[in-house]
């Protein structure tokens, strides 16, 4: 079933509030998650679970994040609508679906090749226009730098640096750090060619980050 009825449109009214209370404040955000059917991002038989504020797994040992997740992430972005942005760790393809609400200018990259290409499929039956990519973004997209913005959706051991310098100055890198069992959220801002500002805010918990920089499976 690939509609989206007034019914769904209601459930996704509904969760906006719950973000809403949970302390979103960014309209252009809230009225991005309310217009993307998270629905279609879940298997069939798992699709009544879409409009719960809940990670889902999405198979490969992975998950859709919780809207709540999404939303705080994609609030931290400050997203200008000239900006590209690239997002590490598709998966579901749900959160690249949130950002072209807010941005043409898209590049998300996924590790797991089962995934990259059922997601590729996605949203392209979606006609969704991102630039989609398999392959280590723990090293980031070398030969599309510089970025306006960097999302890192999965739990990285450090800030990797390689993603710092690919930021432009006055870009930011939105990513999770710790250990396997939570990680704070870290927003860097470039200031400048040499000098880069960290701001600390709240802990969540992630599937790690794989590759080169992030966790040795
Ligand atoms: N943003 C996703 C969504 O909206 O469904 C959720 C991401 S899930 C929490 C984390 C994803 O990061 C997984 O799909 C995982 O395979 C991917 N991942 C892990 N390490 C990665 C790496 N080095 N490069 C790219 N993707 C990676």
């Amino acid at each position: 079933m690939h509609a989206d009825t007034y019914r769904h449109r209601g459930l996704r009214r509904t969760l906006v509030e719950e973000l809403r209370r949970k302390g979103i404040r960014d309209e252009r955000v809230l009225t991005a998650l309310a217009a993307v059917p998270r629905h279609l991002f879940f298997e069939q038989a798992f699709q009544q679970h879409a409009y719960q504020d809940k990670a889902f797994p999405i198979g490969q040992g992975q998950t859709i994040s919780q809207p709540y997740t999404v939303a705080y992430q994609t609030e931290l972005l400050r997203l200008q609508p000239t900006d590209r942005v690239l997002e590490i760790g598709t998966g579901s393809g749900y959160q690249c679906a949130v950002l072209l609400q807010l941005t043409p200018r898209v590049y998300s990259i996924e590790y797991n090749a089962v995934l990259f290409e059922s997601t590729r499929r996605r949203l392209g039956a979606f006609g969704l226009p991102a630039h989609l990519f398999c392959g280590d973004g723990s090293v980031g997209l070398p030969e599309h730098a510089p970025f306006d913005k960097i999302l890192v959706t999965a739990g990285s051991p450090t800030i990797p640096r390689t993603l710092l310098r690919q930021l432009r100055v006055g870009g930011a890198l939105v990513i999770p750090v710790g250990d396997e069992n939570s990680q704070r959220m870290m927003r860097v801002v470039r200031e400048s060619a040499e000098e880069f500002v960290r701001e600390e805010f709240e802990e969540f918990r992630f599937v790690p980050l794989l590759g080169q920089a992030g966790w040795q499976k």
